[in-house]
């Protein structure tokens, strides 16, 4: 049972590396990372054994990353090309699938060894059932969701390091400009403790009381879904279809805890909740629940962590 692992994300490689590794030790198999930023020693140190090392790549396109990767698959052969569920990593996914006629199983957070098969689990119908799927085909293209595993520590490993020669075709897309993205949403992915606003918010600017809170928690600040996609305050959001985080401190405000945004927390070591509404479904899927006003209660934690201070 070998494993091609491939994400122009490092640290999704490198979570999807550790999984494949403790899978590949059950059954003494081995795991590839086909390695595009010219660093194959570090995907070797977490836990690959060989590094399939690519130059000239440059910035991604389908046409050339397609190429790279079915002609690492050729070499490889491998049972499983495991690629990062990044928007690029579903993009290109199906069309290696497509290209090699074999199936494809998306979005997955588990992957174990079952009754000899490997079977993935996958949230559906908007994080509300869990589908439990394995594929037959030889090979099967998985993509797994960043933070469904945790990478290894890294350590001096022994692994084999290999140029893949490819002819790598032209872009089929021509890229006109490059803007940076707004920090905040990167901010959240990897934020240790995330306050995050929802409806309860009268106005954009009543979302200044949480900024205060943040700076002395050193957390970084979400939303749900209206905030960001109907009202437009902020460009981003927390939830299934939005940034999926896994925080050691999730604290809610004026949430009222929908499916579609608690899949995307319910990975968060411990949910703290302030909402009004006894009955708000938020306060069911946390540790801790205030009920209260956003507008008293976070004021007055403001007032009480700096009094500690
Ligand atoms: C296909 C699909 C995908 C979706 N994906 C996402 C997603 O990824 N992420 C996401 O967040 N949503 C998503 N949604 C939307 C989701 O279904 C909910 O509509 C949304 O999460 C609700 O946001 P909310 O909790 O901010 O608002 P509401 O549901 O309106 O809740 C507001 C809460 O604030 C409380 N409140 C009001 N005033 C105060 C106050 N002064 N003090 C304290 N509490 C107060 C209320 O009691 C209420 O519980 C998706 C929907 C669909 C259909």
């Amino acid at each position: 049972m070998s494993f091609l692992v491939i994400s122009e994300d490092r640290e999704l490689a490198f979570q999807i590396l550790a999984k494949a590794r403790e899978l590949a030790d059950v059954k003494g198999s081995e795991v590839v990372a086909l390695v595009t930023d010219g660093a194959p020693q570090d995907y070797i140190n977490q836990g690959a054994d060989k590094a399939l090392s690519v130059k000239g790549l440059g910035s991604y396109a389908v046409a050339p990353y397609r190429a790279v990767v079915l002609k690492a698959s050729d070499e490889v052969a491998p049972e499983y090309i495991l690629m990062g569920a990044t928007k690029r990593g579903k993009e290109l996914a199906p069309r290696i699938a497509a290209a090699l006629g074999v199936g494809c199983m998306n979005e997955c957070y588990s992957m174990e060894h079952e009754d000899g098969k490997l079977v993935v689990k996958k949230l559906t119908y908007g994080g509300s059932t869990i589908a439990t799927e394995y594929s037959s085909s030889v090979p099967t293209v998985i993509t797994i969701s960043p933070r469904s595993f945790e990478k290894l520590e890294a350590a001096e490993r022994v692994g084999e390091v290999i140029e893949l020669e490819v002819e790598i075709p032209e872009p089929d897309v021509k890229v006109i400009e490059v803007r940076e993205k707004p920090k905040s949403s990167s901010d959240v992915e990897n934020a240790d403790i995330i306050i995050s606003a929802g409806r309860g918010f009268k106005a954009k600017e009543d979302l200044k009381i949480l900024d205060e809170l943040a700076e002395i928690l050193g957390a970084a600040v979400g939303c749900t879904r209206p905030i960001s996609a109907d009202l437009g305050w902020m460009d981003f959001w927390v939830g299934i279809s939005g940034k999926k985080v896994k925080p050691s401190l999730y604290i809610t405000c004026g949430i009222s805890g929908q499916i579609q945004h608690v899949a995307g927390i319910r990975d968060s070591k411990i949910i703290v909740s302030i909402n009004n509404d006894e009955s708000a479904g938020i306060h069911k899927v946390s540790d801790y629940s205030i009920v209260g006003d956003i507008y008293e209660v976070v004021p007055a934690l403001v007032k009480a962590l700096k009094e500690r201070a």
